[in-house]
């Protein structure tokens, strides 16, 4: 594994930083405050090329290898979860799945809208039964003619209120159990689709999360993304990417974490002595120093293997466990070391802290991500 950034690596970082220094962090403590989906820094992103990620530029998309797309992706997560959140769903779990499973119809139709931001995309997998457990999907999909007939409902779905695209999951044989399951592309206009915003989040505010309600949803066949039963299969597949970017993600908040705090614990001065001289002070930015270098490493092993096209399921599960509990360490451990200045919305480690425990739950809990890690160790399955 190559450890050093290309020339391109390294204007891909500073060309993101500028771009989210910007353009993304002067409104991000308000959109936090409003709860505002900021639609406007989504389209701009699309001018500037990085809702393209690793899709093919004859798609629309920016051809990054998956080393970038971390660089890409830490970034945003250095100013801001929320967008951070809304692009790794809409490159990851959107964009990446097409390309991987959809037709060449589907690839024409979609990747070019996605990529430029004409189209929003979300990704409905989890149910209000069905959550860790996604194969007990309830959603259920009967075909009828040409069409098939979507029932069911999908709860926390990100971008799902302002999605014009929705991957949606549902049981097509409910006797074969997970290998029942079949994806559909569900346009929003589609007659039975209806969403809910949900509002309240202890953080991601900025980030539109939705219940998606589908009664007696028609879509034509041609809807159906990969084979009929082959959905579970898809979904997994889609979480490999999407774990990838958030575990780049938690990356940005640990990386925003450690300059913020190293900067302060330099400036802030109590008992005559900057508090950067401290030991116990130092514990925690030494500890925080040690998080990104270890999280960096796993993410960017799971990108290596991902520009080979190798499977990095057991890779990608390590990198977003170790990191998101890392950011939730790091965003601690700032407060602390802001002290009272740490506690107020006004400093953005505060919004940090609520922003990265739900890496820590979204796209298989911590729990659910070592239960992987150690089924692939022990070659053992912990899951019936
Ligand atoms: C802000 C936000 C955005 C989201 N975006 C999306 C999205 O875009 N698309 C989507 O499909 N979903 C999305 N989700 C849903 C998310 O993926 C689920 O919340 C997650 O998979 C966990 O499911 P659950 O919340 O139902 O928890 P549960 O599965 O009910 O788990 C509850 C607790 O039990 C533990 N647990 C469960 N099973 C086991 C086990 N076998 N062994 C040990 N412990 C276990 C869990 O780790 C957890 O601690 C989002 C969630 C949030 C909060």
């Amino acid at each position: 594994m190559d450890l050093d950034f290309t020339e391109e690596q390294r204007m891909i970082r500073e060309m993101t930083r500028k771009f989210a220094e910007e353009e993304i962090v002067p409104s991000s403590r308000r959109n936090d405050i409003t709860e505002n989906f900021p639609r406007e820094i989504i389209n701009k992103m699309a001018r500037v090329g990085l809702l393209g990620g690793p899709v093919p530029k004859e798609y629309g998309g920016s051809d990054l290898d998956y080393i970038s797309h971390a660089i890409v992706t830490e970034e945003i997560g250095r100013a801001d979860s929320s967008v951070r959140t809304t692009i790794s769903v809409q490159i990851s779990l959107v964009e990446l799945t097409i390309l991987r499973w959809g037709s060449e119809e589907q690839k024409k139709k979609y990747l070019p809208q996605l990529c430029s931001g004409r189209m929003i995309g979300c990704f409905g997998l989890t149910e209000p039964d069905a959550g860790s457990d996604a194969a007990n999907q309830s959603t259920s999909a009967k075909k009828e003619g040409s069409e098939w007939i979507i029932d069911g409902r999908k709860i926390w779905i990100s971008n799902g209120d302002f999605a014009d695209i929705a991957i949606i999951f549902a049981q097509t044989d409910k006797e074969k159990g997970y290998e029942g399951i079949t994806a559909f592309l569900v346009e929003k206009e589609t007659p039975g689709f209806s969403t809910r915003r949900i509002s309240g989040k202890l953080g991601l505010r900025a980030s539109d999360t939705a219940e998606l309600i589908l009664d007696g949803c028609r879509v034509l066949a041609g809807s159906m993304l990969g084979k009929e039963g082959e959905g579970f299969k898809i979904a997994m597949s889609a979480l490999d990417n999407g774990r990838y970017s958030v575990a780049a993600g938690c990356v940005g908040i640990i990386q925003g974490c450690l300059d913020l705090s190293s900067r302060y614990a330099r400036e802030r001065r109590q008992f005559g002595r900057p508090i950067g001289s401290f030991q116990l002070v130092q514990d925690m930015i030494a500890r925080m120093g040690v998080d990104l270098e270890a999280a960096k490493l796993l993410v960017y092993k799971a990108g290596h293997l991902k520009n080979k096209g190798l499977q990095s399921t057991l890779e990608t599960s390590m990198a977003k466990y170790f990191a998101s509990e890392a950011a939730v360490r790091a965003a601690t451990d700032a407060i602390q070391i802001f002290g009272a200045y740490g506690y107020s919305d006004e400093n953005p480690v505060e919004r940090y802290y609520r922003d990265a425990k739900v890496a820590t739950i979204y796209e298989g809990t911590s729990q659910i991500q070592k239960l992987i890690i150690g089924s692939h160790i022990l070659g053992i399955k912990a899951f019936t």
